[in-house]
């Protein structure tokens, strides 16, 4: 049953190079995001993923079309969605002198909420950091606090906006775990990604866009099949990545 329902979402903005005439980064793009899946949208730079995203969290406003999520209207109601969904947005800034704890317990009453900061933690593997300031965490470490931020509402859909970039292997698979965790818990997830290994191991669908559309969705497998059917002759061992890792990954950092 779909929890996010988009239909024909439009924006418009202006032309870099002539501020008088307006394109469409987001020109008709219709989604059916069923309860409990993790949803991927990918697409080269500038097709549009994060404007359809910032609409559907109300951050933007909506020039075309309509979008509810657990059946409200995002454009009537954008305090009642915000209440149900998280947001891990690309870029973050905290207030610089709070720790991890302070800053949960403020998101906390921002919605009214008494939440347990160090079970947020615990969730995100980052208990140890608890009286640590955000400038003190590792790449790794910032984006699972900047989710364990957007889980303080107990939100039924979380997004993430290119949750993994920048990260090394380590990291990146500690976020796939962290978010295959929330999944499990019934959580709808809702992803941009470049990473097409994380596409296909995490995402139950997947919706590709270019220029303002959505150019293909389906599964991972469905794409591959109708897409990519030839498939290259299948590797002998692993890749350099699982290299990578069997020779630092213990050791590494995230
Ligand atoms: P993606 O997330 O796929 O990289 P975006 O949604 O960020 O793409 O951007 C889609 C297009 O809209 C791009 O051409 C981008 O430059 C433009 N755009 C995004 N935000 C704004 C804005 N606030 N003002 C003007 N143009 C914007």
């Amino acid at each position: 049953m779909p929890i996010i329902e988009v239909e024909n979402f439009a924006k418009k903005y202006p032309l870099p190079d002539n501020k008088n005439e307006t394109f469409f980064a987001v020109n008709g793009v219709s989604l059916h995001i069923d309860k409990g899946e993790i949803f991927g949208i990918l697409g080269p730079n500038g097709a549009g993923k994060t404007t359809t995203l910032e609409m559907l969290e109300g951050l933007v406003d909506i020039d075309g079309g309509h979008a509810t999520i657990d059946g409200i209207d995002v454009q009537s109601h954008p305090f009642k969605v915000k209440g149900i969904i998280g947001v891990q947005l690309q870029a973050n800034e905290y207030f610089d002198n709070l720790s991890l704890v302070e800053l949960l317990t403020l998101f906390g009453a921002l919605y009214s909420r008494e939440i347990d900061p160090e079970n947020l933690l615990g969730k995100v593997n980052l208990l140890d950091k608890a009286k640590a300031k955000p400038a003190n965490l590792s790449g790794g470490q910032k984006q699972r606090f900047s989710i364990a931020c957007a889980l303080v509402n107990d939100p039924k859909v979380l997004f993430l906006d290119e949750p993994t970039t920048g990260l090394d292997p380590q990291a990146k698979r500690n976020l796939w775990d962290l978010v295959t965790e929330l999944n499990n818990t019934g959580m709808t997830i809702v992803l941009t990604t470049h990473n097409m290994e994380e596409a296909e191991s995490l995402c139950h669908r997947i919706a590709i866009m270019d220029h303002g559309k959505i150019v293909a969705e389906g599964t991972p497998q469905q794409l591959i099949l109708q897409h990519a059917p030839e498939p290259p002759e299948a590797p002998l061992h692993g890749n350099l990545e699982d290299v990578f890792l069997a020779l630092t990954g213990h050791a590494l950092r995230d």
